[in-house]
């Protein structure tokens, strides 16, 4: 999960039963805790990190943390409430996505990247620059390079709007 070193993820006693207290839409189905396999430890989802998946399955890469010994394979750990392996259930939940999701998965950096592009193009021919197909080329894959990450935000704003 890119960017999760920065969060705060609390050990939690396998033992120490979870406080049910977000009563939010179907979430609370949702385990909250797992196991890293190697070490034994049990560890607290965050909720905003959760909520964040939960929409949009796609926006964190294939590692989570593991609160003794960082970042872990999510393969590496399972959910200590219902034993499904961290990795297979988020296949689970990315397979559940709609096809309207994944064309703007696909789409959505394509796009920005072509603005790019065509912003890019203007401001060489408006200084008098020649605009030639391979500058465009060169732009078009700079433009998508540039789309990727930012457009992550956009669709999991998408998804938590319910437009996707
Ligand atoms: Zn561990």
């Amino acid at each position: 999960m890119a960017g999760l070193m920065t969060e705060k993820f609390l050990e939690t006693p396998p033992e120490t039963p979870e406080p049910q207290s977000e009563p939010t839409s179907g979430q609370d189905q949702h385990p909250e805790v797992y196991l890293h396999e190697a070490c034994g430890t049990a560890t607290q989802m965050p909720k905003h990190i959760r909520r964040n998946y939960l929409a949009d399955p796609y926006f964190y890469n294939e590692d989570t943390i593991c609160a003794k010994c960082g970042v872990v394979t999510d393969t590496a750990c399972r959910w200590v409430d219902t034993g499904e392996n961290l990795h297979d259930y988020m296949r689970r939940l990315q397979k559940a996505k709609s096809g309207a999701y994944h064309i703007v998965r696909w789409c959505l950096p394509l796009v920005i990247g072509m603005f790019i592009t065509l912003f890019g193009a203007y401001l060489k021919a408006n200084k008098g620059e020649a605009v030639t197909p391979e500058v465009l080329c060169a732009a078009f894959v700079f433009g998508v390079a540039i789309a990727w990450y930012p457009s992550k935000f956009i669709r999991l704003f998408l998804c938590k709007v319910d437009f996707i």
